[in-house]
C-alpha cells in the first residue's frame, strides 16, 4: 500500500511518498527558516501564506523523485489533522482532500504527535521496540512521557506545567542571540555548547531543578535562569563568549537532565505497576540533540545494567517533522480499511489519548 502524505502543522512544508513495506520513495522538506528567524520564533500570518505558496511544489516534487504515478501507483493520501497551528494544518488538509477526492483515492487525517512516537517502527525495523514501550517526545509543541500500548493507544504519564523543551531551546538560543542553523534555534544552541572554544565560566549559578520526584515537566525555570543571569550582567553585551558557552551548556544539561529523572520515574511507575516495557522511544525534534542521546543512552545503562531495555531514537532527519512520518502512521488506518471521509475536520488541539 503506497500513501502520498502531506504535514504543514508548524513552519515546514512536507510532503513524502511511503508504502507499507517501508519503502520511503521520496521525503521533501521546505524550510521556512528564513522567513521565521528575524521574529525569533514562527510567525503564523506568515508560515500559513508560505504553505501556500510552497505545498504544490513539495507535492510535485515528492511525485518526481519517487518516479511514481500519481493517478495509477498511490494508493491513498493522508494529511495532518492535528494538533498544530489551525491556519497552518488548513493548507495541508485542502491539498491532500482535493487530491483524493479528484482521483478517488482514499484518505486518513494523522495524529502529529502518534507520528512521532510511531516512527521508530518504521525506521528501527527490524529491531523496532516492541509494545508496550515508553516514549518520551520532546518537540516544539509538547513534551510528553507517553505510554504505548498499541499503535493507537497511549496513555500520559507526563506533560509539561508551561512550555514545551523545544520552546525552551528556541527562546535561550534568542536570549543568546545565536544565528539559527539550517535547521532552526534549537540546533543552533546545540552546535554553540558542542564548539570547545571558551571554558566554562565558574560564576554561572547552578540551574533549578523544578518538580523533583513528580511525574510533570518544567522548562520555564530554566530559560528564566538564563534570562536573569544576562539582566544581572546588564545585558548580553556583557557577556563573554565563555560566559555565554557556559550559561547555553548549563542550560544544555539542566534540559536534558530534567528528562532523564522523567524518563527514569516512568520506568520505575511502569515497574510498580508490573507494566512489562521493555523498551524506551524518544522522538520529536528535540531528540535529534546529540548531547542528548549520548545521555540517554548512558542513563538507561545505569538504570538497567544488563541492557535489557532497548533505546530508539529515529534518524535525526527523521525526529524533526517531516511527511514519511504521516504517511506511516496512516497505513495501520489504510490497511485496516479504517479511512476518514472527505468533509472530515481539523482538530487544532487534539490529545493524543482521544484517538
Ligand atoms: P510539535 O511536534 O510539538 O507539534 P513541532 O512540530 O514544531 O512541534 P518539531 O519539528 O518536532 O516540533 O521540533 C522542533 C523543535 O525541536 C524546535 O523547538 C527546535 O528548536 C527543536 N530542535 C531541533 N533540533 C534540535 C537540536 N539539535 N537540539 C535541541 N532542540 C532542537
Ligand atoms: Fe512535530
Amino acid at each position: 500500500f503506497t500513501v502520498l502524505a502531506i504535514e504543514s502543522s508548524a513552519d515546514d512544508t512536507c510532503c513524502a511518498i511511503v508504502d507499507s513495506t517501508r519503502k520511503i520513495y521520496s521525503n521533501i522538506v521546505m524550510k521556512q527558516n528564513d522567513i521565521h528567524e528575524p521574529y525569533g520564533g514562527i510567525y503564523p500570518m506568515s508560515a500559513i501564506g508560505t504553505h501556500q505558496q510552497n505545498m504544490p511544489c513539495a507535492v510535485q516534487r515528492a511525485l518526481d523523485d519517487s518516479k511514481l504515478d500519481l493517478l495509477r501507483d498511490i494508493d491513498g493520501i493522508a494529511f495532518t489533522r492535528g494538533p498544530g497551528m489551525p491556519g497552518c494544518l488548513s493548507v495541508g488538509m485542502n491539498a491532500a482532500k482535493t487530491l483524493a477526492a479528484a482521483l478517488r483515492k482514499p484518505l486518513v487525517g494523522v495524529h502529529h504527535m502518534q507520528a512521532h512516537a510511531l516512527t521508530p517502527l518504521l525506521t528501527a525495523w527490524p529491531n523496532q521496540p516492541t509494545f508496550p514501550f515508553l516514549t518520551q517526545l520532546v518537540s516544539g509543541g509538547h513534551t510528553l512521557l507517553l505510554l504505548a500500548t498499541s499503535v493507537n493507544s497511549f496513555r500520559i504519564l507526563a506533560t509539561t506545567r508551561d512550555e514545551s523543551i523545544g520552546r525552551s531551546f528556541d527562546k535561550v538560543s534568542k536570549l543568546l542571540e545565536l544565528n539559527w542553523t539550517n535547521l532552526g534555534p534549537g540546533d543552533a544552541l546545540e552546535k554553540f555548547c558542542a564548539e570547545d572554544s571558551g571554558v566554562d565560566c565558574p560564576s554561572i549559578p547552578a540551574f533549578p531543578r523544578p518538580l523533583l520526584g513528580k511525574l510533570a515537566y518544567s522548562f520555564a525555570a530554566l530559560h528564566s535562569h538564563v534570562k536573569q543571569f544576562i539582566e544581572v550582567q546588564g545585558g548580553i553585551a556583557n557577556l563573554t563568549l565563555s560566559m555565554k558557552r557556559a550559561l547555553a551548556r548549563g542550560f544544555q544539561i539542566a534540559a536534558v537532565q530534567h528528562l532523564e529523572e522523567k524518563l527514569l520515574l516512568g520506568l520505575n511507575y511502569c515497574k510498580t505497576e508490573n507494566i512489562p516495557v521493555r523498551s524506551v522511544v524518544v522522538s520529536g525534534g528535540v531528540a535529534s540533540n546529540t548531547f542528548l542521546r549520548e545521555r540517554f543512552q548512558a542513563c538507561l545503562l545505569d538504570f538497567d545494567s544488563n541492557t535489557s531495555l532497548s533505546l530508539t531514537f529515529p534518524p535525526p532527519s527523521l525526529c524533526t517533522d517531516n511527511a514519511v512520518m504521516i504517511g506511516w502512521t496512516s497505513i495501520y488506518r489504510f490497511l485496516a480499511q479504517d479511512t476518514d471521509n472527505y468533509d472530515i475536520g481539523l482538530r487544532p488541539k487534539w490529545c493524543i489519548e482521544d484517538l
